[in-house]
């Protein structure tokens, strides 16, 4: 009948096709199995692999996660050398990685919400990959921002940890600089400790971490904690990575839909961002015929002027007709307007004067389409701030309610933007990037995955050869249309 056909729907929403295990307590929780009600159907559905792989994955967080006894076994066994014994191996214990402990892997942050989201993201997938639990240091400027992901237990690494900084841990880094070539570990010459700290942040000098590569994945395998630190989607390295890829390809038929999984899978906004993102989508969303999503990151607000910037984002809107210009000739037109169409657009910025400027403007005269322009902003805090929860819930609630748009226009290069057409599974606008009082044609360019696109990645092949460029070197890894250095998922 129609109602089961509806239950059965409701229900493969509710769970996201099957992507949220059910059995969470709702009330703690509400965006969980709510946001089901606020998102379009996506076009993509998790495979069934995929799904088997994070209900597998939850018994092994249930399993090992903080405070259970094999938690507290495999930390016991755990030894982390004093600062005077840094530099020899003898300290090492070559018992830990018994078939019956656990391993782990501790996401560590930098740099701002977007990089943070996106590289959570790529932890977790390396987790879900090489069978680790996921723990995440969250400092206070990250309480109050998601819900737990995984049913009766904790990702937040326990206050108690030894592993909340690096001090006394060895690095990947030095271990490999050990290596005359630098770029094997290699299982039998090298003792590696416990703990190994793997600093995938770009650097200026940009050593090749050679974390693509199979020979490393295969000894890092006998390292029982791994901390990472990394603000990089790295997903396309693991691609890469020969006994990785077979069953990431399993897991995601669709390339460009790995975020977009195992973002929904993981990101779900607590009930103080939830009410937040409720609220002002129900205020000035919910009506409209259209959402449009504007994202503005000016990244050196001093050297570009204002004016500079709304040209290029009116350019791009009116070019691409994702909004309607105004009508000079006919400033009376819209009194007998038949088309009603409502268009509300959401501005996400640090400043207010963007959305100001657009909204004087759809004021001064009627639409050349005779749709009707509404424009929102959420909130504008002038600033980037550091160790502030409430701003980073603001900054939350911004990516979310962007990824709810039905068109995103987002800045080329912000992972803030990339946490939005990720989630949304949009392929953005991507505006492009001003340096200076400057104009640019085409004002932005249509991307052709929702994806993150991963700034730094390898630069050499697992032979040590230089690469110039993994871009199509593998299938579904293509140079990203925002920056060229960097790859993409397609
Ligand atoms: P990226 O620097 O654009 O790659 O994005 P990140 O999210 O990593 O860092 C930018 C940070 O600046 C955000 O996390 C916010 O703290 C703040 N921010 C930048 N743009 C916005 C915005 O449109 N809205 C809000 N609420 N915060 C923003």
């Amino acid at each position: 009948t129609n109602d089961s056909i509806k239950e059965v729907k409701n229900y493969d929403d509710k769970f996201m096709d099957g992507l949220l295990a059910s059995g969470f307590d709702e009330s703690t929780c509400l965006s969980r199995y709510q946001s089901h009600l606020y998102r379009k159907v996506s076009p993509y559905k998790p495979s069934p692999y995929l799904i088997s792989k994070l209900r597998n994955y939850e018994q092994i967080h249930k399993k090992c996660g903080p405070n259970t006894i094999a938690y507290n076994t495999t930390m016991a066994k755990i030894i982390i050398p004093s600062s005077s014994e840094t530099d020899d191996h003898h300290h090492y214990n070559d018992n830990v990685s018994d078939a019956t402990l656990c391993k782990y892997v501790v996401w560590s942050p930098a740099n701002g919400l977007g990089n943070r989201m996106i590289s959570i993201a790529a932890t977790f997938l390396y987790a879900v990959l090489t069978e680790r639990v996921l723990l995440v240091r969250f400092e206070p400027d990250m309480h109050g921002l998601f819900c737990e992901p995984f049913q009766d237990s904790t990702w937040i690494l326990p206050m108690d940890s030894p592993f909340w900084n690096n001090e006394n841990i060895e690095t990947y880094q030095s271990v490999l600089g050990k290596e005359d070539n630098a770029r094997n570990l290699t299982l039998d010459q090298l003792s590696l400790p416990s703990v190994l700290f793997i600093d995938l942040q770009f650097r200026p000098e940009d050593p090749e971490r050679f974390f693509h590569c199979d020979h490393n994945q295969e000894a890092l395998n006998k390292v029982d904690v791994l901390i990472i630190q990394s603000d990089q989607y790295f997903v396309p390295s693991l691609f890469m990575i020969p006994s990785f890829s077979v069953d990431l390809n399993k897991m995601f038929p669709e390339k460009d839909a790995v975020f977009h999984h195992v973002g929904r899978y993981l990101f779900h906004p607590s009930n103080d961002a939830w009410g937040q993102i409720t609220r002002f989508y129900d205020a000035y969303l919910a009506k409209a015929d259209e959402r449009i999503g504007l994202q503005v990151r000016v990244f050196n607000p001093a050297s570009i002027p204002q004016q500079a910037v709304v040209n290029l984002l009116l350019s791009c809107a009116i070019e691409n007709k994702i909004l309607p210009g105004i009508d000079t000739q006919n400033p009376a037109s819209n009194a007998k307007n038949t088309n009603h169409t409502l268009k509300a657009v959401l501005v996400a910025s640090l400043y207010p004067e963007y959305a100001e400027n657009l909204r004087t403007m759809y004021l001064k005269g009627p639409t050349v389409t005779g749709e009707v322009i509404g424009i929102y902003q959420p909130s504008h805090e002038e600033e980037q701030k550091f160790n502030d929860n409430v701003h980073n819930i603001k900054a939350l609630v911004d990516m979310y309610l962007l990824s709810l748009c039905d068109v995103l226009v987002t800045t080329s290069v912000s992972t803030f933007g990339y946490v939005a057409h990720g989630f949304g599974g949009l392929k953005p606008w991507l505006l492009y990037r001003l340096t200076s009082d400057e104009t640019h044609s085409p004002a932005c360019v249509r991307d052709y995955s929702p994806e993150p696109c991963y700034h730094f990645g390898p630069q050499h092949q697992c032979n040590g050869k230089p690469e110039q460029h993994f871009g199509t070197s593998f299938p579904h890894i293509f140079e990203c249309k925002d920056f060229d250095r960097g790859v993409k998922l397609v």
